[in-house]
């Protein structure tokens, strides 16, 4: 993504998803942007210029995140999406974007969840 019509800076931003996301959290910052290069370059030509700084994050170890939201790969249905939410014995209850069919890995997918969720427990008084 081109940052410049956000942050008015010349930053590109990409993203890692999936198992190839966890592998990248286990790269230093120099083998990440010699990969990101390469793609760049494959498009735009090899005369182009390595960026200045390079920042990144790790969710998957983070421990204050632990993840960041869910990734749905070859085989994956929406209707995984439902098993995810549902309650067991109308004691446990799930909430989460990963729980959330319709708007999954969305902050308001999240937050309907807890309504949802919320809703659930209010039925059972
Ligand atoms: C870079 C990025 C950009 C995004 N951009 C957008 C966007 O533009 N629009 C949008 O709608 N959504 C966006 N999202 C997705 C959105 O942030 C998530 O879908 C949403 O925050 C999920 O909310 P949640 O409550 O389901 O999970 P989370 O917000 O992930 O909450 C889960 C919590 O559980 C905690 N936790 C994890 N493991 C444990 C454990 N073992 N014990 C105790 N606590 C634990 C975590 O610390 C975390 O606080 C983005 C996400 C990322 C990472």
């Amino acid at each position: 993504m081109n940052m410049n019509k956000f942050v008015s800076q010349n930053a590109l931003m990409t993203f890692a998803f999936g198992s190839y996301g966890a592998i990248t959290e286990t790269m230093t910052d120099a083998q990440i942007t010699t990969e990101i290069m390469l793609q760049l370059k494959s498009i735009y030509g090899n005369s182009i210029p390595n960026p200045t700084t390079m920042l990144r994050t790790k969710w998957g170890v983070n421990p204050h995140t632990f993840g960041s939201y869910s990734f749905a790969t070859t085989g994956t249905t929406t209707a995984d999406f439902d098993t995810l939410s549902n309650s067991i014995n109308s004691k446990l209850f799930f909430g989460g974007e990963h729980t959330n069919r319709q708007y999954r890995g969305t902050v308001h997918g999240a937050y309907l969840s807890g309504q949802r969720e919320a809703d659930k427990i209010i039925a059972l008084i």
